[in-house]
């Protein structure tokens, strides 16, 4: 293929006239297939990537696999086979399965999480943030399965029972890393009000997120004579309180927790898996410490544990209004004490603001990931690993069977000297949660991959790629998102990211819906997966592109129907023997002045026809609004073919200047269509004589040259073509 012989997809140093974007698509799973959902994003990513390239800006189009983490050890599992061959395998097929499509992706630039050379970087992040504070260890409940001897992922637990023996499972207390996200929350909230190239779809997931309350909040007493904060978003009825309600991760909440029974409860409340308990206010655990907290100017409120805090304000203190509340109303039919009366008189409160998001655990019990660069060292505890001895690295040798934690029994990984004081040592067998590697998955891509093992975060490049000009991913992806915001502003704070001011990865994104089938989610259980490999065969790479284009906006989930295939293929089809047709027609034509400045008043309005297609093509691409660019892309050939009837009513037949004019319009529509079809508009645009691939940057035609066409008896000026 022409395309990659001339390279024509390698990132290109930018010059100073060009603007450098980085067009960053979806980090798939290795899972060994593309699904529609990629083939979504990727069709858009790359319309989008190929427009800015013909316009002229360098663009760097390109991404890494997600290839850690617990499907994958599952599939290899479940073969038999190691998951480093596996993880293997399912990114060949599926980079097969992308150039196949004619994705114009750097693939040399291509990398997986799971590479020696990428989660050293994962792991010197996170010693990185360990130093700044920002991780740290605390006791999480995870479930445990006793048979297999380990610890079980939600997605590794069904009604209750694991997935391997279906014997039932139970929840364990056990050390684990956190994230702290509570530094950023503020700043992630403050700057969406800038991100003016964002689409609603991806703002809304990051409010989501943040589950913003605003209120109010005030003082209160505790009986050993300090002060408990609380929280209410209901500021004109804090008179009304009947009791606090306070989360099991308020940082005071054992002060409150004295009595051993009230302590048991606690305990019990917290190895319950509260995790996994209903936000539903009539069934969440809600504990009586016994205790009440004083109002200033009079009145006491008793104090409740819950952990319906959590779910609703973060890990805070909150008044439980039952007047105005109707979750707090459930609670208080539940709490014989929390029927006093009205306060005396409603306290003072000042305006306040609560985010529910909270730090989240980064560390599994798993082999397939990052090992967790520390040592446990019985005189020194938990011992950061030097940065100069990473990479720790992870067996591939391991043919994992979902019993025990296959890294806890080789004592080749196990075993090490304490790099504080030398003595026998174990290292931290806890692998790190892909979400981890993906929350700089974004960067490597920015750097060349010879460079990647020195200057990582380094590279003099990442000032001109970051931020990414815009992220195009799934909606799903609000989570990642959002904790790939928040270690920007933390990498800003601490020094590599310094460049990054706003502290923001992307400055653009768009999010898409799914790709459903009959209305309903794609599955293998339903029967209705579409196979894109099966459409890519039966009706060709640039139909199935622009079907899945044409067929819904972004914001709107797409109900894959074969209406929108054939609609595709009948368009460039018809385009296909149209185009051909009239190329054979205009060698054979007459022409004669008279005829043509008869008709040069037609010309002209297929001139400007032309270019206020041209127009609205280039605007919808701005916007990545794929659908209707598409629809716009359409409308041009219908123009393009009403102009000739028109001729051809008026004089029976075109003169060899109209057909001329009509293989300028169909150039123009071969250039606007390469975004969406590449393969068949390139073969266009060669077999219309035209000197340059659309590809080439600078190619995108400019509207302004279109139909200044002078003196009425000559031809329109050509299209410019810097
Ligand atoms: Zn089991
Ligand atoms: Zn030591």
């Amino acid at each position: 293929m022409a395309w990659k012989k001339r390279n024509a997809f390698q990132t290109p140093v930018p010059t100073p006239e060009q603007a450098a974007v980085y067009i960053k698509p979806s980090s798939p799973f290795t899972s060994g297939n593309l699904h529609m959902g990629h083939v979504r994003d990727y069709s858009i990513g790359d319309a989008y990537a190929r427009f800015r390239r013909a316009r002229g800006d360098a663009v760097l189009f390109g991404f890494g696999f997600d290839a850690f983490g617990l499907p994958a050890e599952m599939a290899a599992i479940e073969r038999g086979v190691r998951p480093a061959d596996w993880v293997e395998r399912c990114g060949e097929r599926m980079l097969g399965q992308m150039r196949r499509l004619g994705f114009a992706f750097d693939y040399e630039r291509a990398f997986y999480s799971s590479d020696e050379s990428q989660y050293r970087w994962s792991q010197w992040l996170f010693l990185t943030l360990l130093e700044a504070g920002l991780i740290y260890r605390d006791d999480a409940t995870v479930d445990w399965c006793d048979n297999c001897q380990t610890t079980l992922a939600a997605l590794q637990v069904e009604d209750g029972r694991c997935w391997r023996c279906h014997e039932k499972v139970r929840l364990i207390r056990r050390p684990t890393w956190f994230l702290g996200v509570a530094p950023y929350l503020e700043e992630n909230d403050r700057n969406l009000a800038g991100l003016e190239n964002w689409d609603e779809l991806s703002l809304k997931t990051q409010r989501y997120i943040l589950g913003r309350s605003d209120g109010v909040e005030l003082d209160l007493e505790t009986p050993g004579g300090g002060r408990l904060t609380v929280f209410s978003p209901h500021g004109d009825a804090v008179g009304e309180a009947r009791f606090v309600l306070l989360s099991p991760r308020h940082p005071e909440v054992d002060q409150w927790a004295a009595e051993p029974a009230v302590r048991g409860q606690l305990d019990e409340l917290r190895s319950g898996g509260w995790e996994r308990s209903a936000r539903d206010a009539s069934a969440v655990p809600v504990i009586d410490t016994g205790a009440s907290a004083t109002v200033p100017g009079g009145g006491e409120l008793p104090v409740f544990v819950s952990p319906i805090v959590d779910a609703r304000y973060g890990p805070t203190a909150a008044l439980g209004i039952p007047a105005v509340d109707e979750a707090d109303e459930a609670i208080a039919a539940r709490m014989p004490r929390a029927t006093g009366d009205s306060l005396a008189e409603a306290p003072q409160a000042r305006s306040a603001t609560r985010y529910r998001a909270y730090d989240f655990s980064i560390s599994r019990q798993r082999y397939w990931g990052t090992p967790i660069p520390v040592v446990h060292c019985e005189q020194c505890g938990v011992v950061p690993v030097p940065i100069e001895d990473l990479p720790v690295q992870l067996p591939r040798d391991v043919e994992p069977t979902g019993e025990g934690n296959p890294l806890a029994e080789r004592p080749d990984f196990l075993d090490v000297a304490c790099p504080r004081c030398d003595a026998p040592a174990r290292r931290e067998t806890d692998t790190l949660d892909c979400h981890f590697d993906a929350l700089w998955l974004w960067v490597p891509a920015a750097v060349p991959p010879t460079d990647r093992a020195e200057q990582m975060f380094t590279h003099p490049d990442l000032r001109r790629w970051l931020p990414s000009e815009r992220l195009v991913a799934g909606n799903d992806s609000g989570g990642f998102v959002f904790d790939q915001r928040v270690v920007t502003k933390a990498l800003r704070d601490i020094g590599p990211f310094s460049f990054l001011e706003q502290g923001e990865p992307f400055a653009g994104c768009l999010f898409h819906e799914m790709v459903i089938a009959d209305g309903r989610k794609m599955s293998k259980h339903l029967g209705n997966v579409v196979d894109p490999d099966e459409l890519v065969a039966t009706h060709g790479a640039d139909t199935v592109r622009l079907a899945v284009l044409y067929a819904a906006g972004p914001a709107k989930a797409l109900n894959w129907t074969d209406g929108a295939l054939r609609f595709a293929a009948r368009f460039l089809r018809g385009l296909w023997d149209y185009t051909h047709d009239r190329i054979a027609a205009a060698a054979e034509a007459p022409h004669d002045a008279a005829a043509a400045a008869d008709t040069a008043f037609l010309r002209e309005r297929l001139g400007k026809w032309s270019a206020s297609g041209l127009e609205r093509i280039t605007a919808d691409l701005e916007q990545l609004q794929m659908h209707k660019a598409v629809r716009n892309v359409t409308r041009l050939l219908e123009r393009i073919q009403d102009y000739e009837k028109r001729i051809v009513k008026r004089r029976g037949q075109l003169d060899r200047e109209d057909y001329e004019a009509l293989l300028e319009a169909l150039a123009l529509l071969a250039r606007v269509l390469a975004p969406f079809a590449p393969h068949a508009a390139e073969q266009l645009l060669i077999d219309l004589g035209e000197p340059d691939s659309a590809d080439l940057p600078g190619t995108w035609p400019e509207p302004a040259g279109l139909y200044d066409s002078g003196d009425a008896g000559e031809n329109p000026a050509p299209i410019a073509q810097n």
